[in-house]
């Protein structure tokens, strides 16, 4: 058995963050993620099985992983999630599991979700009225998305985080509502940059919405946003305190402690040199960045004959390659084949 130093890469960085996505499909089309139509989604047979997900982890956890989140496409329309949580869940050495949905099907699963034991859960939500919802995924669904967020709430999700991706002339008109509803509903809304990642191959940099100026918006129309560390030192409502998330987000709180607002600003103010990820998609492939060209090729290893200390070489093997960091802010930039809902968002 190989050693079980920890997963650290040339540039210092540790990785302790493993994103598992359990299908590609998905029962919307976000412009900013997949095609509008005629998508060649993988055969179920392509798919990694609970089993070999979980032998995976087992694996990951030797390298020093402890915290997981399920994504897709969709995870949710993946067949027994709840039963994959469990499984996971049950790991030795795992600390933290959570899952990014679109939310339309959550209504039905938040409780079994939570009652497998999973505690963190991000929906993600664009806009709060139905019309300009269906600007972003190109379908109805926003009434169930809102029952989803109600039932995490009601199944005992503390914080129920929302994700809104900011695009230049959409996302304007629903930064002050997102403001009053996250002091309204203690749901912590982070807007997250709009990334080059689209299907469409669409994306441009002046359609980005930055973090800024959502700060600047709020903090003119509702109250100042203050750093979540600033809100603690200042003594400020239990409500501002600081998660560790120790995760790409920045976190803010209105000056008052009431309403959390937080910023993933990838494109603005790239935080690769805190980057503590690694991905597998649902096809058995490890990428060691959202933006990789390569990737390494796990499944083979789960499906032959491959040993586990092959599979743990075939980890550190990747992040010994990982760069230093994206390069969309360059001229060099080149856009992954893969669409965001094929790598797992
Ligand atoms: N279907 C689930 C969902 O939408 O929450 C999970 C997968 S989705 C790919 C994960 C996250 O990536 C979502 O919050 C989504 O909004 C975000 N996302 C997708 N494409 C993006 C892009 N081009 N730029 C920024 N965020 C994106
Ligand atoms: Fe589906 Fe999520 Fe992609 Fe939207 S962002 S199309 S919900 S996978």
């Amino acid at each position: 058995m190989l050693p079980t130093l920890p997963l650290i890469d040339s540039f210092g960085r540790l990785h302790n963050n493993l994103r598992i996505s359990v299908t590609d499909r998905c029962n919307i089309r976000c412009f900013y993620c997949m095609p509008a139509e005629n998508v060649q989604f993988m055969e179920s047979s392509e798919l990694l099985s609970f089993d070999e997900i979980e032998r995976f982890v087992r694996v990951a956890v030797r390298l020093g992983i402890d915290k997981l989140r399920l994504t897709g496409g969709e995870p949710l329309v993946r067949r027994d999630l709840d039963q994959l949580v469990a499984r996971l869940a049950a790991v030795p050495g795992i600390q933290d599991i959570g899952v990014t949905t679109n939310g339309i099907l959550l209504a039905n699963q938040a409780a079994d979700l939570y009652a497998a034991g999973l505690r963190r859960i991000n929906i993600s939500l664009d806009a709060l009225t139905p019309e300009k919802f269906k600007q972003f995924t190109r379908r109805d669904g926003f009434e169930q998305v809102i029952e989803g967020i109600h039932a995490a709430q009601r199944a005992g999700f503390d914080p129920v985080k929302i994700n809104a991706v900011s695009v230049r002339g959409l996302t304007e008109d629903e930064i002050i509502p997102f403001g009053r509803f996250a002091r309204e509903t203690g749901v912590e809304v982070r807007f997250i940059e709009y990334m080059p990642l689209d299907a469409d191959n669409a994306w441009e940099r002046g359609k980005v919405l930055f973090a800024h100026e959502i700060i600047e918006t709020l903090s003119s129309a509702i109250m100042p946003l203050v750093p979540v560390n600033l809100a603690e030192s200042a003594g400020l409502p239990a409500t501002t305190t600081a998660a560790g998330h120790g995760g790409p987000a920045e976190d803010f709180a209105f000056a008052d402690g009431i309403g959390r607002i937080g910023f993933i600003a990838s494109i603005s103010q790239p935080f690769c040199a805190s980057c503590n990820r690694i991905r597998i998609t649902a096809d058995g492939k490890l990428r060691n960045c959202l933006f990789s060209l390569e990737e390494t090729d796990v499944r083979s290893l789960l499906r032959g004959d491959g040993s586990d200390d092959q599979i743990a070489d075939a980890i550190r093997t990747s992040v010994a390659a990982k760069k230093e960091g994206h390069e969309v802010n360059t001229a060099r930039f080149i856009q992954p084949a893969r669409p965001m809902y094929s790598i797992g968002g």
